[in-house]
């Protein structure tokens, strides 16, 4: 059996109750080294394999979980955050089913919500916005023309971008197309690591940010006025509203 894990944003005590169990379980652990903290291989038992995903291809990475559940092994494909957000597991999946071999997902806490506790931030204000885009810049992995930064920045919501830090000047000039210089932002650098770094801005000022704080990777930029100080109180606590669980003041 496959189990593809969640490590969450880092800190090896956010990973889910589940994922730590199997990580304790597993005959092989194949990680993706270059973002998973190396703490959460600490639990695993006496004798287990340990693969480090990020020095090999899809082919090596689906011949380990071949071999090893062959002969019986349990193993955990551990991948950062959360796997269904730039995980690359649809293709490993995909692998698994064409050679009948079994697998599940245990889902993990997403970097993008590890950001927002380091922020003490909430992407859905009431009266300023109720969507959360999550996107990335184009790299060497091409983004559809439809999705551009620019065109998704029209809608002024709250925005979390992954895998750009390194391209914070191109960044910034695609997010003024939509959103006001004086529009906050932040960028969160190793969210839960000891390293982690919390870098408040404006998006007319993010590049800037980024380079007098060194950060160029391993950070997510987020921007959108639900970093600002205005928006409006809840529905689901306002005293006057009724709701299925509660009887409120207004008729
Ligand atoms: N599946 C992961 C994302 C993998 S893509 C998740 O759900 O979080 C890798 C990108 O995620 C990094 O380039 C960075 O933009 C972001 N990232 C991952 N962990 C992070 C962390 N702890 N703090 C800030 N950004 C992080």
């Amino acid at each position: 059996m496959i189990h593809f894990v969640g490590a969450g944003p880092g800190a090896p005590d956010l990973i889910t109750l589940r994922g730590a169990q199997l990580l304790r379980q597993a005959d092989c652990i194949v990680y993706a080294g270059s973002l998973v903290d190396p703490r959460h291989l600490e639990g695993a038992k006496a004798g287990c394999e340990i693969h480090n995903s990020a020095a090999m291809t899809l082919d090596e990475v689906i011949a380990v979980l071949e071999r090893v559940h062959r002969s019986g092994g349990l193993v955990v494909r551990l991948h950062t955050g959360d796997p269904s957000i730039y995980g690359a597991i649809r293709e490993q999946m995909d692998r698994l089913s064409q050679a009948g071999i079994p697998f599940d997902v245990c889902p993990g806490v997403s970097s993008f919500c590890g950001a927002a506790a380091a922020l003490k931030a909430e992407y859905t204000l009431p009266g300023v916005s109720q969507s959360v885009i999550i996107t990335r810049r184009a790299g060497r992995t091409p983004v559809p023309e439809r999705e551009r930064i620019a065109s998704l920045a029209a809608h002024g919501a709250a925005m979390v971008v992954f895998l750009s830090a390194g391209m914070t000047k191109a960044l910034q000039q695609e997010l003024l197309e939509g959103y006001a210089a004086d529009s906050p932002a932040a960028i969160v650098y190793k969210a839960s690591w000891p390293q982690e770094k919390v870098l408040r801005c404006t998006v007319g000022t993010l590049a800037q940010t980024a380079a007098a704080h060194e950060v160029s990777n391993h950070a997510l930029i987020l921007v959108g006025g639900f970093l600002g100080e205005d928006y409006e109180l809840s529905r689901l606590y306002d005293p006057a509203f009724t709701t299925a669980f509660r009887q409120g003041t207004e008729a």
